[in-house]
């Protein structure tokens, strides 16, 4: 089951050297890794802060790394912060260069900055802020954009203010399953993220909107620590193939050149 949401130095809120996160595979006797630094062109376009991704430095260095680690194969994406002035540059970014996948996620919704932060909240009820976000979610899902993993499905509730901040799928059923039909029609994955900033939690996505996923016919998974350190590399891995059990699925997914291969549990 091979970790492909790592951040690493050429994210900004990453300091960590690929070489690092090398080594720990290759103690772990990993044979894939995949890195996913961020791309934050929806930041950017809205004066929120954020950096573009320096994607010739991210090809250079994993392409020394590879020569280097021979026996751990490095998987190139890059995680992508939605919005609708941002989609043109990803569609060009992604013509242009050939990464592995593209984790399609949204952190910013209309302007208001990364739902991380409390302002995202101010003056919203929990269901005006979830299906903002919702909102944004199914538009980068049925974008141009050639994304292969939805990100972090959910990530509105980390940081939420609310006393019971849990999304529930019910609550946003129509909205939820557009979304979800949407990722099936393209062949994309629903990521479990394991960096939940809950310790209720193992993955970020709740389970009844996985549970959804596969009864309309989702097959896809695929797994994401989210570390921006070497410390929290593959974390939880465990729980995700619990989580995996119990949904009566066996086997995750990573990408290589966009094309999604199995990896049995
Ligand atoms: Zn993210
Ligand atoms: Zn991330």
């Amino acid at each position: 089951m091979t970790d492909i949401h790592i951040h690493t130095h050429f994210s900004s809120d990453s300091d960590e050297s690929i070489e690092r996160y090398l080594l720990a595979a290759r103690a772990d006797g990993d044979k894939t890794i995949g890195f996913s630094d961020h791309c934050d062109l929806d930041l950017m376009l809205d004066g929120q802060g954020g950096a573009t991704l320096d994607v010739d430095g991210f090809f250079r260095e994993t392409d020394d790394a590879s020569e280097k680690f021979g026996d751990v194969k490095i998987l190139k994406g890059a995680e992508l912060g939605y919005s609708r002035k941002a989609e043109p540059y990803y569609v060009d970014m992604l013509r242009k260069y050939p990464f592995d996948y593209a984790i399609m996620s949204v952190h910013s919704v209309s302007g208001r900055g990364d739902c991380y932060y409390p302002a995202f909240f101010d003056g919203l009820d929990k269901r005006s802020a979830y299906e903002l976000y919702l909102n944004a979610v199914l538009e980068s899902v049925t974008s141009a954009v050639d994304f292969q993993v939805l990100g972090h499905l959910g990530y509105v509730a980390r940081y939420a203010p609310y006393a019971d901040k849990r999304l529930y799928c019910g609550e946003h059923a129509s909205l939820i399953d557009k979304i979800l039909e949407a990722v099936i029609e393209r062949g994309a994955a629903i990521e479990l993220n394991t960096r939940t900033g809950a310790e209720d939690r193992d993955v970020i996505t709740p389970f009844d909107i996985l549970a959804r996923y596969v009864e309309l016919g989702g097959r896809r998974f695929s797994f994401g620590s989210d570390s921006h350190k070497v410390e929290h590399y593959r974390t939880n891995a465990d729980a995700v193939k619990s989580t995996l059990r119990r949904l009566g699925i066996g086997h995750t997914v990573r990408f290589e050149n966009r094309v999604p291969v199995n990896e049995y549990l």
